[in-house]
């Protein structure tokens, strides 16, 4: 998979903040709504652990290249630790630090036992050999040491990188337990392939979940998804897999975008094709499916859905007023820019947080740590079952919990769901000693 390439310096808004002072201030209007206590605003304004690993790694060259990797552990009140390890050259801590915060959101909203956190190398794996890449995962995964742990913190995939990068860090883990222990840390990672205790449906789940929650919006604004036209910005695991069971669901897709370029067509692209001409090319560039368009013209394409699926930052103050769609959906962790999303909100064009919308991943992330906790192997029909019925309450508790504030935001009702069952805990539990 090619990894989007993001320019210098754009983890940045558009008022030069930095992604976690974004993130911050989302929670903090969510905090606001329900009146968070002054301690466990400042409690959960920072992550509890910051862990950085510098770690050498032989080059096939016969050099050694110094790697920085991070693990954020921003809340375990609710479970165990969890969330993706990055591989991109931007990965930095304050880009983490804003990724474990919202993971900690995610879970608490869709009520599973986890809390959040989320890692990270900077590099771009694209730049190695496989040989290279595996033993940059293993020595990752080694410096970590027992800062993660089956029932401690969890990675899973994200951006750049995959299932194979999940079974490299099980395998690294397991060797080094006893004899006795190895087959039981098999949930130290999810995200794994099939074959090694993956779960079926966790590579589309995050796709699927997307899907789901647009359809209960659907259904709540009286919107027709059959018919209905769609753009995507990014066309990795989670754009392509939105992408096809959108097309599947009787949507058209009429533009994408990438890192590398930009393709539209009114009539609908093939999303089935256009997976295909990635896998091979590594890019939407070039596919003869599609009027090839100027990526900066992406946004103004009609679509009555708009999804950002691939890096944070993207619907900014200088492109929000050229999008007319019906709905944004963030299949992206913090694709829209604060300033963003006062215009769209000023322009009455509803947004689907992040927060919910991308939650699936996650959601059966914890299913495969089920499994494997059991030793068992579910059906992707129980998955879909199970990750659909869990998504649409929490899509139920933000709507009902939106009305009952009297807030238009669904973001920031998102975030007042998440936070009062963290609040409900904390309430219970006190804070030690
Ligand atoms: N990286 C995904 C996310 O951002 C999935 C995390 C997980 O499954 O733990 O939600």
């Amino acid at each position: 998979m090619t990894i989007p390439v993001r320019p210098e310096g754009s983890t940045m808004s558009d008022s030069g903040n930095s992604l976690f002072a974004t993130a911050l201030d989302q929670f903090n209007r969510g905090a606001d709504l329900i009146d968070l206590s002054d301690d466990l605003r400042s409690i959960l304004s920072q992550p509890k652990n910051e862990i950085i690993v510098n770690f050498p790694v032989r080059l096939n060259n016969g050099s050694y290249r110094v790697f920085r990797g991070y693990r954020i552990q921003h809340s375990n009140l609710l479970g165990p630790y969890k969330g993706g390890v990055r591989f991109h050259p931007m990965v930095d801590l304050d880009e983490v630090k804003a990724l474990a915060s919202w993971m900690t959101w995610k879970s608490a909203l869709c009520d599973i036992p986890f809390g959040g956190a989320k890692g990270g190398i900077s590099f771009d794996p694209n730049g190695l050999e496989p040989d290279e890449l595996e033993r940059v995962v293993r020595r990752f995964t080694h410096a970590l040491g027992s800062n993660i742990g089956p029932d401690h913190d969890i990675p899973a995939p994200d951006l750049g990188s995959n299932s194979q990068s999940m079974v490299w860090m099980m395998d690294t883990y397991s060797n080094s337990m006893g004899a006795t222990e190895r087959q039981n840390v098999k949930r130290i990672v999810t995200g794994k392939t099939l074959e090694t205790g993956g779960s079926p449906g966790r590579e589309k789940a995050t796709g699927q979940g997307v899907v789901f929650c647009l359809q209960h919006w659907a259904d709540e604004v009286d919107f027709d998804l059959a018919g209905a036209t769609v753009s995507i910005q990014g066309f990795g695991n989670v754009g392509s897999a939105t992408a096809r069971i959108m097309q599947v669901h009787g949507a058209r897709v009429v533009a994408v975008s990438d890192h590398a370029g930009a393709v539209a067509d009114e009539d609908g692209i093939d999303a089935f094709e256009l997976t295909d001409w990635v896998r091979e090319r590594g890019t939407v560039a070039g596919f003869p499916g599609g009027m090839w368009i100027e990526p900066d013209d992406f946004w103004a394409v009609p679509a009555d859905i708009v999804i950002p699926a691939a890096l944070e930052n993207q619907i900014t103050a200088g492109n929000a007023g050229q999008i007319q769609a019906k709905v944004i959906v963030e299949a992206a962790n913090g694709p829209t820019t604060l300033q963003a999303e006062k215009i769209l909100a000023q322009r009455e064009i509803d947004v689907l947080p992040d927060i919910l919308v991308n939650a699936g991943g996650v959601v059966v992330s914890y299913f495969e740590w089920l499994q494997n906790r059991s030793a068992q192997r579910w059906n992707l029909d129980d998955v879909d079952f199970k990750l659909r019925e869990t998504l649409w309450k929490a899509c139920d508790a933000v709507v009902d919990l939106r009305d009952e504030l009297d807030v238009t935001s669904r973001r920031d009702a998102a975030y007042a769901v998440a936070l009062r069952r963290l609040q409900v805990v904390y309430g219970q539990r006190g804070i030690f000693p």
